[in-house]
């Protein structure tokens, strides 16, 4: 038997998880969703992921139709169904099926999915050795259009980014918000380090809110490390020590290039190196 996907509290064969091509969704992009992990059978953060995609929700004007309990629920009983332990899990809440307009009141009911699968990460030679990234030229979302907060269904902002960095020969980009700070990755949040001290950007700069992010600064101050949100520009980026990147899918990753420029030695710094493993212990313990 294959792996089950969840739909509308039903869990289906991967082959016949299917929704209606009239999902506003698959029409518009209109819904929300969250990646999320499981370390050692346990979902990690699992509160403040399914608060994050409430909230998500709540700003697009999206009633989930079942309660966070309920959802929280749901994916214990999707891991359970597929024998996972150690796994990537996406829950998706789409606007639901209506008519072609755009229109969501034609909508009749969201559709909500949980697909649980197995890890793909970056490749371990990353982690030892750092990546090399590039800034874009896309600018990210301006918070006042579609504020990044909002995990939506839309990434294409996200997505020209990455094919920047593609046709760059590199796996991520860093974007800069409309005000020419530093805002996020296309799917992961930055910080950086110079004499001593990380900085990663503010809220304020249009950034989604990371959950590893937080975790991240949590760990920072346990290690005692001193750490600024501030505004960044790209000579902060080219002009840092150290940086990394974090996420639910990278973990914490070291940056050693950016745009051409070796930062530091050229190798993942000590700090980086700190709070990755402070942050394996936090997982895997
Ligand atoms: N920024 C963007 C644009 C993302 O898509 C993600 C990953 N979902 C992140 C940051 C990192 O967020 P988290 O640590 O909650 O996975």
């Amino acid at each position: 038997m294959g792996l089950k996907v969840y739909i509308d509290g039903q869990l289906v064969e991967k082959e016949d998880a299917k929704i209606s091509v009239f999902d506003h969704g698959v029409l518009y992009g209109d819904g929300v969703f969250e990646g999320i992990r499981a370390y050692n059978g346990k979902v990690f953060r699992m509160k403040k992921h399914i608060d994050r995609l409430y909230d998500s929700a709540a700003a697009i004007e999206l009633a989930v139709p079942i309660n966070k309990q309920e959802l929280a629920d749901a994916i214990e009983q999707t891991l359970k169904a597929n024998k996972l332990t150690d796994a990537y899990i996406r829950v998706i809440v789409t606007r639901g099926s209506g008519n072609l307009g755009l229109n969501p009141r034609t909508c009749r009911q969201p559709c909500i999915i949980i697909i649980t699968d197995s890890i793909t990460l970056y490749p371990v030679e990353l982690y030892e050795n750092g990546m090399h990234i590039i800034t874009a030229a896309t600018v990210r979302n301006h918070p006042n259009a579609l504020d990044p907060k909002i995990k939506s269904m839309n990434y294409l902002n996200n997505i020209l980014a990455k094919i920047e960095a593609l046709n760059a020969g590199k796996m991520e980009a860093v974007m800069m918000n409309s005000n020419g700070y530093v805002a996020e990755c296309t799917g992961d949040n930055i910080f950086i380090v110079k004499d001593g001290i990380i900085n990663t950007p503010p809220s304020s700069a249009g950034i989604l809110m990371g959950i590893t992010r937080g975790v991240v600064i949590e760990l920072t101050a346990k290690s005692g490390f001193q750490l600024f949100e501030s505004n960044l520009t790209r000579y902060d980026l080219y002009s840092a020590d150290e940086c990394f990147l974090t996420g639910t899918a990278a973990e914490l990753i070291p940056v050693v290039n950016i745009d051409g420029r070796q930062l530091g030695t050229g190798k993942p710094g000590p700090i980086t190196l700190t709070l990755l493993d402070e942050f394996h212990k936090l997982v895997r313990k």
